[in-house]
């Protein structure tokens, strides 16, 4: 904002004016104020010190002038000083300029009921048309970064917000703008525009505008950057933004038609503006020339944005689209047209969720959003660890891609920089890492480390595992080789029960491993000394269940003395899901010798791998060389970091424990109110719900029943477990407590209604 060492009298005398009062105003490039005159009338004075903007000034005023001829409502228009110009100049080369007052509430301190916003909209339509063959040179030779055609000038300022989550969200706005507006933006009807449409420029009497102000901001720019900036700040607490919005679409609409183009674009043009107007005042905070009127759009735009994500981009557009008399692209044809496609290119084994399955077409952080506009609250996905569509890792990714991607056989920094830090995460003894391309990939790999390292071939499994899909670890899989189409466990494979508590063979840790020491020791008798033992933390296709507390602490001891290893998979626990730990062997207080990893390292790029000592490592070394084509790409290894930097930036484990101990008391008090809720465990983001009959056996038919009717709430989960009986919630790490909120009263309705 301009600073002015001459005084208000002074600068009031070229107009003539010596009686008044006078009061200040807000104003961004100039200092204004109101100055009231003795008969009653009003104006406003411009100031500023900046000599280079009076040409500009000079165009501003020329085109108020123009607009006001044709206009019938109000526009800020200068009055002539006593010479007859509308521009004074003072000794230092600053200048100001006398505007008339726009009498009026501005829109922003109102109520606005459909009738307002209907005339609102039609009153932007007609400045519109009003300026549509209005040619300025010097208007249109700017480039300001409020412009929504610059908008990615604003990208660099991110970096002054402080609070990583609303970071994460305006980058992720940023890409859009420049992955979906940015090709199209230059092609549509552009022409000189106000620019800058906020509630604080646009004053109403009744249910009309009376007038508009502040025309500083006037570029030549995409017609449909008055709309939507307009849009972006009338939303503000608004409960339905766009819903509540339409009335002032249609006023625009009726009077000057939009395009099917311009519409498209629009769910992306107004969070820009709002990511826009965010970024400044950051860096005017970081800077501290924030003022009031600077930061004031700051909470409600913060608001409106972390609101905006959870709003399908598809809906947006359709409600548009509908309120507009346009026809909406028809989805369920194309939908049944993948299916049959689906059915002709695929075997039969290939699943789908869901007995309607979703068309998927777009997701954000923990949001996923279908082709017919609907927004899923993803309470189930783990492999997008840090939320779907995560800028940094997005970013990472395409950048790398677009660089160099080779294999393990050249030196590059990233294979370095992240076993660097992938490695830290680990206790010192587990200081060996190897790449590949997938759980399955690294379950595999592990067990031919073991094997090697060992000299033996023979595999101890728990019940209802799973560790994959190829070939060797679907022979660990038991819920695979026990399940539909499994021909049991191969004679190399022996199966221990499941150290599940709640509802397995013991009710005591120490009887699963008194009964799993008896198991060994009679292999041992029959010369089998098995070569591993693999297990998860808390085993997902177990349906959730914690490995009892003390069995896996013991049976490494023990399992040490006969010289087996111990691999622990970590491709569902590990991470930070289970919020106190960051590996679930940690919570199991033990430190396996392999450590498996995979789905959700790189947030849904494929990249697992194989963690284990130098001892067991150099045993495998014994000539042969490890290769995997991909595994350890340039590309793998930016999405992998940018993972474990997005963990510590937005303290996802720290929300993974917050959000997952609040998650877990309040399913826990359903529980207490539903008795089909026969258990809940799990840790941090890794919850499990156990629906049961009265009789405590497993009531698989209430499980599926609450899974199909959260899809049909728009809350996705899944069922897992040797019954099919548990709910299993996974989200991404950020999901928030009104998500948690969401899932359990929506659980709560459905066990209601089928009580
Ligand atoms: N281990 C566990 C515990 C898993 O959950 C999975 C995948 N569901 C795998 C291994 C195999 O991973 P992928 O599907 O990446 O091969």
């Amino acid at each position: 904002m301009s600073q002015h060492n001459i005084n208000l009298k002074d600068l009031l005398k070229p107009y003539g004016i010596t009686n008044y009062s006078f009061k200040k105003l807000e104003g961004y490039d100039s200092t204004n104020y109101r100055i009231d005159l003795e008969d009653g009338t009003k104006r406003v004075l411009k100031y500023y010190n900046n000599p280079k903007e009076f040409k500009l000034v000079e165009e501003e005023n020329k085109l108020m002038f123009y607009l006001e001829n044709i206009l019938d409502y109000s526009i800020s228009c200068p009055f002539a000083n006593i010479e007859g110009k509308y521009i004074s100049y003072y000794p230092d080369g600053s200048f100001s300029r006398l505007l008339n007052f726009v009498e009026g509430s501005f829109f922003t301190k109102i109520e606005h009921n459909e009738s307002l916003l209907y005339n609102f909209g039609k009153r932007i339509a007609e400045i519109n048309l009003a300026l549509a063959n209005y040619e300025c040179d010097i208007i249109e030779g700017r480039k300001l970064n409020w412009d929504l055609q610059h908008s990615l000038l604003n990208w660099n300022k991110v970096s002054y917000i402080t609070d990583a989550n609303l970071r994460k969200t305006t980058n992720y706005y940023f890409t859009q703008f420049r992955d979906v507006v940015s090709p199209k933006f230059p092609f549509l009807r552009s022409q000189i525009i106000h620019g800058d449409l906020n509630g604080w420029n646009v004053l109403t009497v009744g249910d009309d505008i009376s007038g508009f102000i502040d025309f500083g901001d006037l570029t030549h720019s995409p017609l449909i950057g008055d709309l939507a900036i307009a849009l972006s700040y009338a939303m503000f607490d608004k409960e339905n933004p766009i819903m509540d919005l339409l009335p002032l679409i249609k006023g625009y609409h009726d009077t000057l038609p939009l395009l099917e183009d311009e519409i498209e674009l629009l769910p992306y043009l107004i969070p820009i503006r709002l990511v826009t107007s965010i970024c400044h005042s950051a860096e005017a905070k970081s800077n501290g020339t924030d003022t009031e009127y600077i930061l004031i759009s700051e909470k409600p735009a913060i608001k409106l944005l972390e609101k905006w994500t959870s709003i399908n981009p598809i809906h947006i557009k359709n409600q548009i689209l509908e309120a507009c008399n346009f026809p909406i692209q028809e989805t369920e044809n194309k939908k049944n047209k993948l299916l049959e496609k689906r059915f002709q290119n695929f075997g039969k084994s290939l699943g789908l969720s869901y007995k309607s399955p979703i068309h998927m077409d777009q997701a954000a952080f923990q949001y996923m959003y279908d082709t017919q506009g609907n927004t899923y609250l993803d309470a189930y996905n783990n492999i997008p660890l840090v939320g779907h569509s995560h800028p940094k890792v997005s970013e990472a990714i395409a950048r790398q891609q677009r660089k160099l991607n080779t294999n393990t056989r050249y030196l590059y920094d990233s294979l370095i920089e992240y076993s660097d830090k992938l490695l830290s995460y680990f206790p010192e003894k587990l200081n060996k890492v190897f790449f590949v391309n997938s759980g399955s990939a690294a379950s595999d790999l592990a067990i031919r480390i073991a094997n090697t390292f060992t000299e033996r071939k023979h595999r101890l499994v728990l019940e209802h595992s799973y560790h994959g899909h190829t070939a060797s670890t679907i022979e660990i899989s038991a819920c695979k080789f026990d399940g539909p189409g499994g021909k049991g466990n191969n004679q190399n494979v022996t199966k221990l029960p499941l150290p599940n508590l709640y509802n397995g063979l013991f009710n005591d840790a120490n009887l699963y491993i008194e009964n799993a020491k008896q198991t060994i020791e009679d292999l041992i008798s029959r010369k089998i000394t098995p070569s591993f033992l693999i297990a998860e933390p808390i085993s997902g296709c177990g349906g959730q269940v914690p490995i009892a507390s003390g069995y896996l602490k013991t049976m490494k001891n023990y399992l040490s003395s006969l010289n087996i290893l111990l691999i622990l998979d970590e491709v569902q626990t590990g991470f930070g899901r289970l919020g106190n730990h960051f590996w679930g062997f940690e919570s199991q207080d033990v430190i396996p010798d392999i450590v498996v990893l995979g789905k959700p390292m790189a947030n849904g790029h494929p990249i697992g791998a194989v963690i284990t000592t130098t001892d067991i490592a150099d045993a495998f070394a014994n000539g042969m060389e490890f290769f995997s084509s991909f595994g350890g790409n340039p590309v793998s290894m930016e999405a992998a970091k940018a993972v474990l930097e997005v963990l510590e930036e937005e303290e996802l484990q720290k929300n993974a424990h917050v959000t997952g101990k609040y998650y877990k008391e309040n399913l826990v008090s359903l529980q207490r109110d539903f008795s089909v809720i026969g258990d809940v465990r799990g840790e941090g983001l890794f919850l499990g719900i156990e629906f049961i009959n009265e009789d405590g056996a497993p009531n698989t038919n209430r499980a599926n029943i609450v899974k199909e009717q959260l899809k049909k709430m728009f809350v996705l989960t899944y069922t897992d477990g040797p019954y099919g009986n548990i709910i299993k919630s996974k989200p991404p790490l950020c999901f928030n407590k009104s998500n948690a909120d969401e899932v359990c009263d929506k659980i709560e309705i459905i066990l209601r209604n089928i009580q």
